[in-house]
């Protein structure tokens, strides 16, 4: 959900291996701090815009109730209210991403874990400015992480939360934006649109075809802001890249960066990247996040258990782990020697590579 140097790279990725032809409508917007690309095929211009100033409507009410930190929004009235250990009211905007958020911790095994808002906002990554000079009391951050906020402290009815655990404190950071392009690719189908990417960041789900071919799109190097590879996508799957470089913050020389390990409380520092494609963008959005905390050593696990099978993670080092599913899908497109290490496959079952057009 937050903008960065890269957007603007990025969003040429659909572009520059996808040169769009006529019938192709595009817009840009400014949403959540993001500049999102809109592309949509076989659909005629008005029909085209419509649809996306609905989406639009859509995000910006995401942007209110879903934000951790900015005053105002439903989250945060949750987030105060759990704090002083009293229940609150939930509204159907707000629950599904409780539940999902839920069933990802769960699914990951506890690396992935919304609750651990007060962490983050201990390390100072819950605002859009990051703070410069003394890092927070680590004492402190141990101790928070040591409470053990978890989703399965809350308890849940039809329009109430409850915590038994008031360390608990919520941050969508790590899969909103998946929830909220699911969303809006359902909204463009259900206005009749049947061909369509949208592209936060880099981050993007797809619907249908560019027309006759597949939608192509790149994938992030971490290392130099460039592409390392690209991938066809079929209609309705999503890819989704975490990079742990791109939010830090720094002292002597070390760099603190944002996504944090639950179980310590501390900064991932072995991964800078994953990327994950699914046909689920919040499960993508939330598996990419979980990868690059299981790191070089545990993430094929971490992607089995969360039902991913394509997936790729960069180290600090540049080696590129990769599950064989993905890597008979990209392809690379980068000079620089790559050390790849495969994982075993993913799936249990043969999987059928999907026929791509070139
Ligand atoms: P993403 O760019 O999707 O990887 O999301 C990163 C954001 O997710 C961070 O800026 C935090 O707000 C949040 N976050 C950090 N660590 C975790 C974690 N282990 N589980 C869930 N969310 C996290
Ligand atoms: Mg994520």
């Amino acid at each position: 959900m937050r903008s960065s140097l890269f957007i603007v790279l990025v969003l040429g990725l659909a572009g520059c291996f996808d040169p769009p032809v006529a019938a192709d409508y595009k817009e840009t917007r400014y949403i959540f701090g993001t500049l999102v690309e809109f592309v949509i095929h076989g659909t005629d211009e008005k029909t085209a815009k419509q649809a996306i100033a609905d989406v639009d409507r859509d995000f910006q009410r995401m942007h209110k109730d879903w934000h951790a930190w900015k005053p105002g929004g439903e989250l945060v009235a949750i987030n105060a209210a759990l704090a002083q250990g009293k229940p609150h009211h939930v509204s159907s905007f707000v629950m599904p991403l409780l539940k999902q958020g839920r069933d990802f911790e769960q699914k990951s095994g506890g690396l992935f874990n919304p609750a651990i808002g007060g962490v983050i906002e201990a390390w100072g990554f819950h605002s859009d400015e990051l703070p410069v000079g003394m890092l927070p009391n680590l004492a402190d951050i141990k101790a928070r992480a040591a409470q053990h906020p978890s989703m399965n402290d809350l308890q849940l009815t039809d329009d109430m939360i409850s915590s038994r655990n008031r360390s608990v404190q919520f941050d969508f950071g790590g899969f909103a934006k998946g929830v909220a392009l699911d969303m809006a690719v359902a909204k463009l189908k259900s206005l009749g649109i049947r061909h369509a990417i949208v592209n936060a960041g880099g981050d993007l789900n797809t619907l249908g075809t560019a027309g006759e071919r597949l939608w192509k799109v790149g994938i992030r190097d971490p290392r130099d802001w460039g592409v390392i590879a690209s991938v066809d996508l079929n209609g309705g799957e999503n890819l989704y890249t975490s990079g742990n470089y791109e939010r830090f913050r720094e002292q002597d020389g070390i760099r603190y960066a944002h996504i944090i390990d639950p179980r310590t409380g501390m900064p991932v520092d072995h991964t800078v990247s994953a990327s994950v494609i699914h046909e689920n963008g919040a499960l993508a959005d939330a598996a990419a996040t979980a990868l690059i905390v299981a790191g070089p050593d545990a993430w094929a696990e971490v992607a089995k258990a969360m039902g991913i099978h394509y997936a790729m993670l960069i180290d600090k080092q540049g080696t590129v782990y990769i599950s064989p599913e993905m890597l008979a899908r990209i392809t690379f497109e980068t000079d620089k020697k790559l050390t790849l290490v495969q994982s075993r496959p993913l799936s249990d079952v043969a999987m059928t590579l999907s026929q791509t057009r070139h």
